[in-house]
């Protein structure tokens, strides 16, 4: 039997645009599942030869596909390997936000500040260019591992992960040109997905959420470059939560803003709101029109001022590799000419040459989880490769690499022994339908599996 979606909610819903009780509670009765993915462009497989049943396209996304059925994705070795990410539909408008609201063909310093587990950032950092910047920030420890594996996993080396809260960032002034809060919310739009979370729901939480998400914009709008774009997202339906934010954020918040509407197509079936007291432009989506799970969505130009930027001393000056290094480094990874390498504490980060900096400025204000590449350590001049490295498309035909099968594939997942017929020995990097997975070392009587402990998958 489903669960009764909370009266209060159904409630408070009543007069907002868009929301149609009947259909929306027989949406929420049906229990029907909607499940889709977004590829990663980075990572070239073929959808044709994967396991999916492909269902159509979501139609506000470049990369986004609904599958005809929910697989077992831990079974499938490209999941792993960063192939795509299993995403909601109706949190992909974000790249139409993006696209609609940015020069994407410009190098930006974008934040996505509440990421884990990484849905978000995994689909900023597809559609930034190479010269960009993303900073994926977690503030709750726990979260940020997940969000490490997942962005390693994506593969890019534009991307820092931190593990910072909002007011933190107050000690880079107008530093970013994007920054997104896809904000902790009440979570009323996945009850569809997850019917356990109704009962967790109250007025209570809402109003506590409303309040939070304030704080956390109030922390946050110091850093944002004047012109800069705020893109603000809930899963939550509370319209304290969403278009009252928006007129909060448009009155009170500290620093001045306009809201900024964004073109739909009538078939999407989202919703344009306006919000009680400024109009600010909103939009929604509601699982009975579309097919997607319930989100929120708005987007801010933040006003011209005049802005001193803060010159940021750097805690630690970058360490270059040296020159032997360099020469063991360079036909090992994809585009070094334009790749700074620089050590941190034992290991080597590469890291795109025009980002240097910006990686030491965020160093020397933020706590870094992750930053860029890591490549792996050189001992005795020999380099012990990284599991960041294997994913990163970055390691060139000059290491070593052997495509394997679905069962090998599975086995090297699990971080169990594998059998392989090579004479080889040494570092390999291995294969599922050409994309890398991770390391093995070959030595004369056994096979070493490198696949991080901490990542494999428990179940036979
Ligand atoms: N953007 C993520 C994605 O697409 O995968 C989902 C983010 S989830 C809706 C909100 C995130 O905000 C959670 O990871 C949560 O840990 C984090 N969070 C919780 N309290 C926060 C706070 N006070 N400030 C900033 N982030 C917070």
């Amino acid at each position: 039997m489903s669960q009764q979606l909370p009266i209060a909610l159904l409630d408070s819903l009543q007069t907002v645009k868009g929301f149609n009780e009947d259909e929306f509670v027989q949406v929420h009765a049906s229990g029907e599942q909607i499940t889709s993915i977004r590829i990663n462009p980075h990572k070239v497989f073929s959808i044709q030869h994967s396991m999916f049943n492909i269902q159509g396209e979501v139609p506000w996304s470049s990369n986004g596909h609904y599958l005809s059925e929910r697989p077992s994705f831990t079974a499938d070795p490209l999941f792993h390997a960063g192939a795509y990410y299993v995403q909601e539909a109706s949190s992909m408008f974000l790249e139409e936000a993006i696209k609609q609201t940015c020069d994407l063909s410009m190098s930006l310093k974008m934040l996505d500040l509440c990421a884990a587990p990484g849905g978000k950032s995994t689909l900023l950092q597809s559609i930034i260019s190479k010269e960009s910047l993303l900073v994926s920030n977690e503030v709750i420890k726990t979260r940020v591992n997940i969000l490490s594996e997942n962005i390693t996993k994506w593969g890019a080396d534009n991307v820092v992960v931190t593990n910072n809260d909002p007011k933190d960032f107050q000690r880079l002034p107008g530093y970013f040109d994007v920054i997104v809060i896809d904000a902790p919310c009440s979570g009323s739009g996945l009850f569809r997905k997850d019917p356990g979370a109704i009962a967790e729901w109250s007025n209570d939480n809402v109003m506590m959420c409303s309040q939070r998400q304030q704080r956390i914009l109030a922390d946050i709008l110091p850093s944002l470059k004047p012109d800069g774009i705020l893109i603000y997202s809930t899963c939550s339906y509370s319209g304290e939560e969403d278009e009252f934010i928006c007129d909060w954020l448009l009155s009170e918040a500290p620093d001045h803003l306009s809201s900024t509407r964004l073109q739909t197509k009538e078939a999407w079936q989202i919703i344009e709101t306006n919000s009680q007291k400024h109009n600010a432009w909103g939009y929604r989506f509601y699982p009975d029109k579309l097919r997607g799970e319930g989100f929120f969505i708005a987007a801010f130009r933040k006003e011209s001022v005049d802005h001193v930027s803060r010159e940021i001393k750097f805690k630690n000056k970058p360490v270059l590799v040296s020159i032997a290094e360099r020469q063991l480094l360079n036909p090992l990874v994809k585009t070094a000419d334009s790749i700074s390498f620089f050590k941190w504490k034992e290991d080597i980060i590469a890291v795109p040459a025009n980002l240097l900096n910006e990686v030491f400025i965020l160093q020397s204000v933020l706590y870094l989880k992750k930053a860029a590449v890591k490549i792996g350590s050189i001992i005795r001049n020999e380099l012990i490769p990284d599991h960041e490295f294997a994913l990163s498309n970055l390691a060139t035909e000059e290491l070593m690499s052997i495509e394997v099968d679905l069962p090998t594939a599975l086995q090297y997942l699990r971080r169990s022994h594998i059998l392989l017929e090579t004479n080889y020995t040494g570092w390999v990097l291995l294969k599922y339908q050409n994309l890398a997975l991770g390391w093995i070392k070959i030595l004369p009587n056994r096979i070493n599996n490198y696949y991080p402990k901490d990542w494999r998958i428990l179940n036979k």
